[in-house]
């Protein structure tokens, strides 16, 4: 039987993007559907920066033509560090100029499978079959809001994920809450537009990451601990470097390896521009109620703040299940640990022909996948696993 297409990808973000070349290069029939970048275009803060270093904030390509360092030289783009959220973006859309009409923006409505292939709905009605299936769609369904503050309207607590803009809320009092990057950044970038700003973390101290910038200036030992892509600490940067390997330990011990690598932490160069914002750490919020177009919140300290805007810096949880375009026969077929798909060699679902790629598939290859620097690993494990597919049926 003759499909559409060999693969389709849906989205198409870093990962997405990533894959599309890959397949294409290997002679695979391929489509990436979605609109281009549009996770750090529509819901990222403006003026952000850039969390990974430069090295590990290049979208994978075959070849290695297509990195952020060409992209610069190509558009007479300054290379800056931190890599700015408007470099990297524009660098994104380069990318998927580059894959011409490999890449659809339309969106998917929805994936369903039939025996021998999928059927896929597009956002306007279209319809097409495909051999294999890549969901590449990203973490956007899967922000958590805590249950104190889940009923308050949207205009007095949203989630940093939702991507409200910060120079609405100049002049007016925003309580952020959550200790990592997102909150952080968020706090800093509030401040700096004219915000009243308080940042609110369970943790008893926040932490920064890059604490110990000396210890990446030691030559070649600086690289017997840490990888390039420099996720999580000293030696555990190194294993989180090789996906592969990670997929063979314990579910229990890659759980606890992810969750270190990743925990919640500001980048270094935050704090000099939280001077201005208040840090209270060791609270948690027990209540918050709307008092007219105010947010009255309680703390377990028996304290009260009252605010215009109640930012959630709170992280997501990954459930592939909330991806809606995945029809109910489909998504009931995946085999699932916890929300996470279990993924083998190729990150292949337990549906054959469905692969997930980024931070779906970090529960079973590790933190490398939630990150952009784990593009190479996934396009090219799943491209040589489709094109064994295709060429053994
Ligand atoms: C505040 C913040 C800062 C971050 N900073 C960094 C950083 O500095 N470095 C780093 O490496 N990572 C960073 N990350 C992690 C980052 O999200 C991932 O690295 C990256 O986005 C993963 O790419 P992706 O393609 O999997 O997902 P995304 O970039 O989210 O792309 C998925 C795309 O799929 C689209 N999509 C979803 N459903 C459909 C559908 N049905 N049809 C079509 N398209 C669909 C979405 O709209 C989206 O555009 C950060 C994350 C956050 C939230």
């Amino acid at each position: 039987m003759q499909f559409d297409f060999d693969v389709t990808v849906v989205g198409a973000g870093p990962y997405g993007l990533s894959a599309g070349s890959h397949l294409e290069a290997s002679g695979l029939r391929v489509r990436v559907f979605g609109d281009s970048m549009s996770f750090w275009a529509k819901t990222m803060p403006k003026g952000m920066l850039l969390r990974s270093p430069r090295a590990a904030s290049t979208i994978s390509d075959p070849n290695g033509d297509m990195t952020l360092e060409a992209y610069e030289a190509a558009t007479k783009t300054p290379a800056a560090a931190p890599v700015p959220l408007s470099t990297f973006v524009s660098y994104g859309k380069w990318f998927e100029q580059k894959l011409g009409e490999n890449v659809d923006r339309r969106s998917v409505a929805s994936v369903a499978s039939s025996n021998s292939h999928f059927d896929l709905t597009l956002a306007d009605g279209a319809r097409l079959t495909s051999r294999a299936v890549v969901i590449a769609a990203g973490i956007g369904p899967f922000f958590k809001k805590p249950s104190e503050l889940a009923s308050l309207a949207p205009d007095l607590a949203s989630h940093c994920y939702e991507g409200r803009p910060i120079a609405e809320f100049a002049g007016k009092r925003v309580v952020v809450i959550g200790a990592g990057q997102s909150a952080l950044e968020s706090a800093a970038l509030l401040s700096e537009a004219g915000s009243d700003v308080e940042v609110l973390a369970r943790r008893a101290k926040l932490r920064w990451i890059g604490q110990h910038g000396w210890l990446h200036h030691l030559g070649p030992l600086s690289s017997l601990l840490y990888a390039r892509h420099d996720v999580g600490p000293m030696g555990i940067s190194r294993l989180v470097a090789y996906p592969q390997l990670l997929a063979k330990f314990p579910r229990r011990i890659r759980e606890r390896i992810r969750r270190r690598a990743i925990r919640a932490a500001g980048s270094a160069w935050l704090p000099a521009r939280l001077r201005r914002v208040t840090l209270t750490t060791g609270r948690t919020v027990t209540a918050a109620e709307a008092v007219g177009r105010e947010v009255r919140l309680r703390l377990d300290d028996g304290s009260e703040r009252r605010v215009d805007h109640v930012l959630l810096g709170t992280g997501y949880r990954i459930d592939v299940a909330q991806y809606s375009f995945l029809s109910r026969g489909l998504s009931s077929r995946v085999r699932l640990v916890d929300g996470w798909p279990v993924l083998s060699g190729g990150l292949r679902s337990s549906v054959p022909g469905l692969h997930f790629v980024g931070a779906p598939a970090a529960g079973s290859f590790g933190p490398l996948l939630h990150f952009v620097a784990g593009t190479e690993f996934a396009s090219r494990a799943l491209t040589a696993s489709l094109v064994r597919t295709r060429i053994h049926g």
